[in-house]
């Protein structure tokens, strides 16, 4: 029934979830059938714009949402039949700041310890708020805290209890570049311990740079899942920047292959690595006559993946 240590720390099998509508608004299906499996130790993406269905998936997860169909296991337990160890199981940080502002973070800790039943003598307060930079502030009033220091303060509430999971909803929309990596630094901190790290995110930067694997949502579908480097290699297209050692006037015919002059006086030369070689574009380009300085090769990234899943569904 149970596994101490699960291979998948989350699967979910045909989940669909519609919010039901009212006379504002008509019934939400925002989540359509998801299959998806979060392999232990990673650091799993969940990417999508906004309202394709990422927070209804967390909050299903974390039990503040009813799924209306579909089997959800959290860390080997079914969120139906195991409620109570599920839950245990996960530490969520909200995509939504909502704190109560008369606590102090000691006492905030001290509460959700409480909540999840970690005994006093195993509570780790001071060094959780240390390890989030928040120990200067262990007795100050949570409404006194910069916005940055309540969204640290969240991360250390998920964490009292010593989850084998940690999920970030959208943990760094519109968060600076300096407390970006403090949570970062912090987080990857957490899986070189062994915790599994789940986040949500509509930065394709963001997912490429941190998560090694990666579902892209869309509409409530889940469209792809695969490892990062993977889904970017499936794209199968790069592009070779090339500088002439003379300016030109415009882009030479270099026959199969098509070169775009740009502003800076470059060439750009797509191609399909699973097709050509930069040799046989460098033929070309000595065959008409251009003389090359420089050159470099531009992979593509998610954003192209992106555009390419969601165009491909929409056409
Ligand atoms: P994301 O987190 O990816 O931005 P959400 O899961 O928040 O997406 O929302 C998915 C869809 O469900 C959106 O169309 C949103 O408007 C709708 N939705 C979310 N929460 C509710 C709710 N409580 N009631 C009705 N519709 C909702
Ligand atoms: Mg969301």
């Amino acid at each position: 029934m149970t596994e101490a240590n699960p291979k998948i720390a989350i699967s979910a099998k045909g989940l669909r979830k519609v919010y039901r509508g009212n006379n504002k608004a008509p019934a939400k299906e925002a989540l359509k059938g998801v299959d998806l499996s979060i392999p232990t130790g990673s650091i799993f993406g969940l990417l999508g714009p906004n309202g394709a269905g990422k927070s209804t998936f967390i909050n299903i997860l974390a039990g503040l949402v009813t799924k209306t169909e579909g089997e959800v296991l959290v860390w080997g337990f079914n969120i139906d039949r195991n409620a109570r160890q599920a839950r245990a199981s996960l530490g969520v940080v909200p995509q939504e700041i909502n704190m109560d502002v008369f606590f102090t973070p000691k006492e905030a800790l001290d509460i959700q310890a409480g909540l999840y039943g970690v005994p006093k003598s195993r509570r780790r307060t001071m060094e959780i708020l240390k390890a989030l930079r928040l120990d200067d502030k262990a007795d100050a009033y949570v409404r006194q805290l910069s916005g940055g220091m309540k969204r640290r303060l969240l991360v250390a509430k998920a964490m009292v209890h010593s989850p084998p999971i940690l999920i970030l909803d959208e943990p760094t929309a519109g968060v600076d570049i300096e407390l970006r990596k403090q949570l970062w630094d912090y987080v990857l901190e957490l899986h070189a311990r062994g915790v599994t790290i789940v986040l949500t995110t509509h930065y394709l930067e963001e997912a490429q740079e941190l998560c090694d694997e990666i579902a892209i949502i869309h509409e409530g579908d889940v469209v792809a899942c695969e490892p990062t480097e993977k889904l970017i290699a499936s794209l199968d297209s790069k592009t070779l920047m090339v500088t002439p050692i003379e300016a030109l006037d415009a882009a030479p015919d270099l026959g199969a292959f098509t070169a775009e002059l740009k502003t800076d006086g470059r060439l750009s030369i797509p191609y399909q690595p699973s097709k050509a070689q930069v040799a046989e574009i460098l033929e070309r380009l000595s065959a008409a006559g251009v003389a090359v300085k420089d050159l470099s090769t531009v992979e593509s990234d998610l954003e192209d993946v992106f555009l390419e899943l969601t165009y491909r569904r929409a056409g």
